[in-house]
């Protein structure tokens, strides 16, 4: 079992980073170490410059991620726990991956439709490519298991038909050299949307900090934030199928449910009938209640930098190590002399 996950440190993690992915981190690294597995979650700061950014603001970011990362239990001691910038192996595998790819595949991504949106032209190329580098990231490290969120279920797809071409143009049949992934998309909580607009997913990238609950936030922020949630005027149904039509109370609901670990229709049935004016403050409450323990360790952690260099500088050292037998493959089998 070998478990490979990524997250960009573009910004504060938030409520829809920990349901869909890092709550699963964290049971696949256990999982992983108790079967002789292994675990590597890594902060893609490479795919973070696909996007104009601050320098500044990346390098902040990155080492908040850390913290953020350990208070929710990503555990050092049992995860290979690293930053992409120092493993070149990514880099270098995307490069190696890129004749391989076929731009009509990256032409089909949503998420390069979505953030690129009107204006392609004036987009990095790495937009265009970083489901490419994505591809890299998991293959690398022969990954079997890749907890995502739903958004980014399509990459993972290329990520096997990047595989699949390869191993198919130069490898033996009975000698593949890359895995293919699986996703491990939770089945409640796979897409979380923006609290302000409930067709949109939450993303550190959105502009309006009132459409996220960051991991971070404290109790009267978390409160505010659910309170001025969009909704309609609807007192809430007694079936989950009556809320299809109703994005925005469809999204509370699905997060009290992944919160509290039962089913839209148990939550519903103790809470159909309920206006937004009830139903709210409960979710509000659930909500601290969740991350006040997150963010207790997180106050502890993230002012101590050396220690959270020192955790990626030991992860990204292993992970460095891991990493070169399928590199070096790579190298050969396209028939590239090195040394
Ligand atoms: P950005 O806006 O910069 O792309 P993001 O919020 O989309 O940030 P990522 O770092 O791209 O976060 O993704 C990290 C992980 O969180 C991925 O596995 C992704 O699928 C998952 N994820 C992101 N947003 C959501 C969401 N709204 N609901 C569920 N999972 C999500
Ligand atoms: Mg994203």
């Amino acid at each position: 079992m070998r478990v490979v996950s990524g997250i960009q440190p573009t910004g504060k993690p938030h409520l829809g980073n920990y349901l869909g992915a890092i709550v699963n981190y964290v049971k696949l690294q256990d999982e992983a170490h108790a079967q002789g597995g292994q675990c590597f979650i890594f902060l893609a700061d490479l795919h973070a410059i696909s996007m104009p950014h601050s320098p500044a603001e990346l390098t902040k970011n990155t080492r908040e991620m850390v913290a953020t990362l350990v208070a929710c239990g990503v555990d050092p001691a049992k995860t290979v726990l690293f930053n992409q910038a120092q493993v070149p192996a990514h880099a270098e595998l995307q490069w190696l991956l890129s004749g391989t790819a076929r731009m009509g595949w990256l032409n089909r991504m949503t998420q390069w439709k979505d953030k690129a949106g009107k204006n392609r032209e004036g987009q990095s190329i790495a937009l265009f490519t970083y489901p490419v580098l994505q591809a890299a990231d998991v293959l690398l490290y022969q990954a079997t298991h890749v907890p995502v969120g739903e958004d980014q279920k399509q990459h993972l797809e290329l990520a096997r038909d990047i595989a699949q071409k390869f191993n198919n143009d130069f490898c033996d049949e009975d000698a593949p050299l890359f895995t293919l992934p699986d996703p491990y998309i939770p089945p409640a909580a796979a897409r979380i949307m923006s609290l302000r607009d409930g067709s949109s997913k939450m993303s550190k990238s959105d502009p309006s900090e009132m459409s996220r609950i960051s991991l971070t936030d404290d109790a009267d922020t978390i409160m505010k934030k659910i309170k001025k949630a969009k909704t309609d005027s609807e007192p809430l149904p007694s079936e989950a199928k009556e809320l299809d039509e109703r994005a925005e109370a469809k999204n509370l609901v699905g997060i009290y449910a992944a919160l509290v670990g039962k089913s839209v229709d148990d939550v519903l049935a103790d809470h159909g009938g309920q206006g937004f004016g009830a139903f709210k403050p409960a979710l509000g409450e659930v909500l601290i209640e969740t991350l006040a323990p997150i963010n207790a360790r997180f106050a502890e952690l993230k002012d101590d930098q050396e220690a959270l260099d020192a955790i990626l500088a030991r992860g990204a050292a292993r992970a460095r190590e891991i990493a070169l037998p399928t590199l070096d493959a790579t190298y050969k089998a396209l028939g590239l002399v090195r040394g």
